[in-house]
């Protein structure tokens, strides 16, 4: 089983609508979706959800009425400004969940032990199944963090279900950026494709991933989504690539069908016989001729 994990520096690159694409040409891989921030290859892939669970990255404190004496010793070490004191309330503090980083100092300190301190629930995690096979998702709640455990845990599940079902790919649209989430998403992972446009900030991110791609050596294929619309700015991207040893496996042209694949909630390799079709084939097809290649000279 090998384990393709799909970036970009930056958003709007078209990563997810190619990634939707990808998992349509392979063969029953595994889908995980980790850009569990903004999660949206769903909307493609229209999952039927099998199982779903909930997610706890870290936890919380909570004050018990019943117990609390409001002598304000929390409110006094809280450094993160989330206990909340309001004298016309019994007791008299109370703590703000988003502010909370769960830190546990309040609850270890407070005299009369009136602070639980337990598993916040700070997101969903589901278990799929999708035309092209069995698809991990996940969403973090609003304003909550801890969201590179979250990616962790989705790819560990995309992984196991690849092993007990003996499927060949797990596929995995990682978040953009080069924050935390993306780390969580590439560490251990068995190849990288970047997915960048021929644009100024392309470029600029480009180099920002091919730095991390290089810290974590991992083998790393690029791809070039819509890059007729500035030919010459995909050639120097492709030469600033190949300096860094990574392989180019594709460009995809610039077509309107990508937008009305999305909106008919199918992948566009699928939904059209035009040329960009053929562009999407050939990347998968190159992809895997150059894993093998990879694979058997490691
Ligand atoms: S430290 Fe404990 S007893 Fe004192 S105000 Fe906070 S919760 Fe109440
Ligand atoms: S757990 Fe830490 S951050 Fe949360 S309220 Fe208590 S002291 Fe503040």
């Amino acid at each position: 089983m090998k384990e393709i994990t799909v970036i970009s520096g930056k958003g709007g690159t078209g990563k997810t609508s190619l990634v939707a694409s990808l998992v349509s040409l392979a063969q029953k891989p595994v889908v995980a979706d980790c850009d569990v921030d903004a999660a949206d290859l769903h909307l493609v892939l229209d999952p039927r959800v099998k199982e779903a669970h909930d997610f706890s990255g870290g936890k919380t404190a909570e004050i018990m009425p019943d117990k609390c004496s409001s002598c304000g010793k929390c409110f006094e070490l809280c450094r993160f400004g989330a206990v909340i004191k309001d004298e016309n309330s019994k007791p008299a503090y109370v703590i703000d969940h988003i502010a909370c980083e769960g830190c546990g100092v309040c609850s270890y300190f407070c005299p009369e032990k009136a602070i639980a301190f337990e598993a916040a629930v700070n997101g969903r995690w589901f278990i799929s199944d999708t035309s092209y096979g069995p698809m991990v998702h996940a969403k973090l709640g609003i304003a909550e963090e801890n969201s590179g455990k979250l990616v962790a845990l989705a790819r560990d599940q995309a992984k196991t279900i690849a092993e007990n079902e003996g499927l060949s790919y797990v596929i995995v649209d990682g978040p953009p950026g080069i924050g935390c989430p993306v780390i969580a998403s590439v560490t251990g992972t068995d190849y990288v494709l970047i997915v960048t446009e021929p644009t100024l900030s392309g470029e600029h991110d480009l180099e920002r991933v091919m730095e991390l791609i290089n810290y974590f050596k991992i083998p790393a294929f690029l791809c070039i989504n819509k890059y007729d619309i500035n030919p010459g700015m995909s050639d120097k991207i492709e030469k600033k690539a190949r300096a860094a040893g990574i392989k180019i496996v594709g460009r995809i042209r610039y077509d309107r069908a990508v937008t009305d694949a999305q909106i008919k909630k199918i992948p566009v390799a699928e939904f059209t016989n035009k040329p960009i079709a053929f562009d999407l084939k050939n990347m998968w097809n190159t992809l895997v001729q150059e894993i093998n290649l990879v694979t058997k000279g490691s």
